[in-house]
């Protein structure tokens, strides 16, 4: 008996009066109650530091780690210690995801002559400090680093700390493997904290372990997600990335074992994990729907999947057309979308909402999770209507440099007194005339 996933039949319906984003489902994610639990946890963590992490690591994590901060000896063993071809790849990642971020900020200085003399360009500049998070919890995502540290590293960010959950069973350190893409990375300050202590632990820097960061990233599970939310403007923070989510956009000519296969792939994360199937096709619904039945309960992870695949937060969403199909999707903005239809790349040019879209037979999620040299800290819960994925512009500021000689502030200076006296501001418009009456005595003819 395989798990029961909800079925949503829209054929025959007339979408334009349906509320589609609330029609297919979404994973109840309560962040508010979340952040009743978080934001004592940071008040704590911000008044009492290094005591506070210790409790919370003893709670959450059930261990105490010797000391927050990772040696670095334990990094540099964690790399002696690595499979031969797991650091094979994990190398691989690493080369991809750093020839994608190579061409993903564009032009660094870029600037027009608005008029003559006027010039305006624009400055990317890395941010000066980041903490990246590497979820520990349910699996140790050694991917989630290589994710974080290499647009960070092309973007240029000149200090860059690691945090991951201490775990149980390798003696309070994160994961060795977690360690070891770090050090692979050449990233040295690492730390064991996990959770919403570790995100406390960044944002207002714990005295004797850990200074504050500008901005932290990664992915995380609610708890993660809601201490983001509750300290953001005192760091900068990326889009949310929370529990994942697969939506597969198929018609019939799509291979059910694929479409089960991708389904059960996300299924894995977490039991607040999304899998959406949206489909032309009836035959093909019931296919995916047996496949499922027979694979899941050989998973490893069989018990996490049912509960991802038979919560309300997956479906199998049956439509009329391939209109339907990406009207649906638009509705849902999945952080990952697969197209498996006769043509994805048609499909894929009509989509205008999803954190990463995967084409074809032959581009599952899972090559995004690891080697595609795409991102895959991506936007979860419908954000990629907003927002993108983890790259390298996330960790660059963007400052515009004004510079206009005095000819080019003249021609417009009373455009700025204007300006100024409507929005009744005159000592804006004194600013620019305080210029010229300086300036005319020097250089006026006699
Ligand atoms: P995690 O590291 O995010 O969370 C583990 C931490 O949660 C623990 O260290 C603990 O401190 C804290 N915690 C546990 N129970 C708590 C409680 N009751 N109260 C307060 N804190 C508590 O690891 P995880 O739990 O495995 O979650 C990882 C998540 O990241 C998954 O949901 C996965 O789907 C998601 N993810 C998302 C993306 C993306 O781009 N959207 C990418 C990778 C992973």
């Amino acid at each position: 008996m395989g798990p029961v996933i909800a079925t949503i039949d829209l054929r025959g319906s007339d979408l334009d009066g349906l509320d589609l984003g609330s029609i297919v489902p979404r994973a109840p994610f309560d962040v508010d109650a979340a952040t009743a639990v978080v934001a004592p946890l940071i008040a704590e963590v911000a008044e009492r530091g290094a005591e506070a992490l210790a409790e919370y690591s003893a709670r959450f994590d059930q261990v105490v780690p010797e000391s927050f901060r990772v040696p670095v000896a334990m990094i540099e063993q964690a790399v002696a210690d690595l499979d031969p071809a797991l650091r094979s790849a994990i190398e691989t990642s690493i080369s991809r995801r750093r020839a994608v971020a190579a061409v993903e900020a564009g032009e660094r200085d870029a600037g027009v002559e608005v008029a003559p003399g006027a010039r305006v360009s624009q400055r990317l500049i890395p941010v000066n400090r980041v903490g990246l998070y590497v979820p520990g919890g349910l699996a140790p995502l050694s991917s989630s680093v290589v994710m974080n540290v290499v647009p960070a590293q092309v973007a240029g960010v000149g200090r860059i700390a690691v945090a991951s959950p201490p775990q149980k069973d390798f003696g309070g350190w994160p994961h060795p493997v977690v360690l070891a893409v770090c050090g692979l990375l050449g990233v040295e300050e690492v730390y064991a904290v996990g959770g919403a202590q570790a995100i406390a632990m960044f944002a207002h820097g714990v005295d004797g372990v850990c200074p504050k960061v500008d901005l932290v990233t990664g992915p995380g599970n609610i708890y993660v997600v809601a201490a983001k939310r509750l300290l953001r403007g005192r760091i900068g923070i990326d889009a949310e990335a929370g529990p994942t989510e697969i939506a597969v956009l198929a018609d019939e000519t799509a291979e059910p074992g694929f479409v089960a296969a991708d389904l059960i792939s996300q299924a894995e994360h977490d039991p607040l994990a999304g899998a959406v199937l949206i489909t032309t096709s009836l035959d093909l619904a019931e296919r995916v729907r047996g496949e499922l039945a027979a694979r899941v309960p050989q998973a490893r992870h069989a018990e996490r999947i049912a509960a991802a695949l038979s919560g309300g937060q997956s479906a199998i969403v049956l439509v009329d057309d391939l209109d339907a199909a990406v009207a649906v999707a638009d509705a849902y903005a999945a952080e990952h979308l697969e197209i498996q239809t006769a043509d994805p790349g048609a499909v894929a040019a009509r989509i205008t909402n999803a954190g990463a879209i995967f084409l074809g037979p032959h581009s599952p999620v899972s090559l995004g999770d690891y080697v595609a040299g795409s991102t895959h800290v991506l936007p979860t819960a419908g954000c990629a209507c907003h927002s993108s994925g983890l790259g390298v512009r996330s960790f660059l500021k963007a400052v515009h440099v004004i510079d206009y000689d005095a000819p080019a502030l003249a021609a417009v200076a009373g455009a700025i007194v204007t300006f100024a006296e409507a929005e009744e501001l005159p000592a804006h418009g004194a600013a620019v005339a305080a210029r010229f009456e300086i300036a005319q005595p020097v250089t006026a003819p006699d």
